[in-house]
């Protein structure tokens, strides 16, 4: 299995609970590396530029103004098989459906304030990594 990296982001729910060690605690029990992270508070044009691909649904208006509703801790995470294990330790989007022990079943408070955002593929996690970090940031 290849070593990779994914990009992640702590949301501003979580930030607000003071949740970020926790969840830095759960991504590593995952046999995620923590190889990059900050904490930033987006503006509104960086948040509707991360989220152009959802531009079209009905949720995204509403999804910028929570994405800027307060500091993020972004991140990148390295490990084997990186994408698909954070997927698995974050769980579903909603986190009423989301299975037991992961992030979002543990602390997420609905569909929207979900705790977390992690890259869904090899090319989203490179272009999502460039959006906020820089190579020389990135210390594996
Ligand atoms: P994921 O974060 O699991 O990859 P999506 O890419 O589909 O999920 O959605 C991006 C983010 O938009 C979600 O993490 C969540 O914060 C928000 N979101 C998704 N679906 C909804 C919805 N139906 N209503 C409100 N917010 C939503
Ligand atoms: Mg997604």
């Amino acid at each position: 299995m290849a070593i990779e990296r994914t990009f992640s982001i702590i949301k501003p729910d979580a930030t607000a609970r003071n949740l970020t060690g926790k969840i830095n605690a759960m991504l590593e029990a995952a046999g995620l590396r923590i190889v990059a992270q900050k904490r930033l508070h987006m503006t509104r044009a960086q948040a509707e530029g991360f989220y152009a691909v959802h531009k079209a649904r009905p949720f995204f208006g509403e999804l910028c103004t929570y994405m800027t509703s307060g500091p993020v801790v972004v991140q990148v995470l390295q490990g084997e098989n990186a994408i698909a294990r954070n997927r698995e330790v974050m769980g579903a989007t909603d986190p009423a459906k989301a299975a037991e022990g992961t992030i979002r079943k543990t602390y997420g408070e609905g569909i929207e304030r979900n705790c977390v955002h992690g890259s869904d593929a090899p090319e989203t996690a490179a272009e999502e990594i460039g959006y906020f970090f820089s190579g020389i940031e990135l210390v594996g």
